[in-house]
């Protein structure tokens, strides 16, 4: 090998190295920055579950409207530990609508039908209040819109249902398109290693 050749081949074999080095360090940032920036959304400063005179006059849907995905990486979920179970449960049914004939609420309130109320033990068609529902979210159908949030809550609901950003569909973009626009500055840095989404319930659990 001539002295040109042998300078030729270490000079491309240096760049070789570097360039290795190089996106193994852009790898490392990437994995870091994936590592730091979870988000989460504090459900207490959600304003959809704010109550009284205090509460909003309508919902907010940003959370819906503002992620980056089609599909925002925010859902509703319902925390069966809190959950009433109630046979006319104010987050399913639109309880301004009309009474069907057998004694419910003839709308549902979700505009995706993402909720999926399922009997609890045997149903008594001669005593439907004292019936009892487990109320699932359909994850692959909630866009987080909030609605069902704002409904679970005083006097009729129990404030099972909250908004979460969900860690596995979530980009952790370095800027929240959500946080940016909450109003009530709800969603916040959580740290590397987010805790597992618990005792969170869906329809695809
Ligand atoms: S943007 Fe903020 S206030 Fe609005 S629904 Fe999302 S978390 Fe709640
Ligand atoms: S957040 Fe909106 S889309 Fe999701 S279950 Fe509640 S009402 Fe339906
Ligand atoms: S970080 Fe990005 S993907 Fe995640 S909730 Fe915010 S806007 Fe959506």
């Amino acid at each position: 090998m001539s002295d040109s050749t042998r300078r030729e081949f270490f000079e491309r074999a240096g760049q070789a190295v570097c360039l290795t080095t190089l996106v193994g360090a852009a790898g490392l940032v990437v994995r870091r920055s994936w590592a730091l920036d979870a988000w989460a959304i504090d459900p207490n400063r959600c304003v959809n579950i704010r109550l009284g005179v205090n509460g909003p006059q309508s919902v907010c849907q940003k959370c819906a409207e503002t992620c980056v995905l089609s599909l925002s990486a925010v859902r509703a979920v319902n925390d069966h530990s809190q959950c009433g179970r109630c046979c006319i449960c104010p987050a399913y049914f639109d309880v301004q609508s009309t009474v069907g004939p057998d004694g419910l609420p003839s709308k549902k309130l979700c505009p995706r039908d993402a909720i999926v109320r399922q009997p609890i033990g045997e149903v008594d068609p001669y005593d439907p209040l004292n019936n009892y529902y487990e109320y699932l979210i359909d994850e692959e159908k909630c866009n987080g819109c909030g609605r069902c949030v704002m409904e679970c809550k005083d006097p009729a609901g129990l404030g099972s249902i909250r908004l979460e950003v969900r860690y596995d569909l979530c980009l952790r973009c370095n800027r929240c398109s959500i946080a940016e626009e909450c109003p009530e500055t709800a969603l916040q840095r959580c740290g590397a290693d987010p805790q597992p989404r618990s005792p969170l319930v869906s329809a695809h659990a």
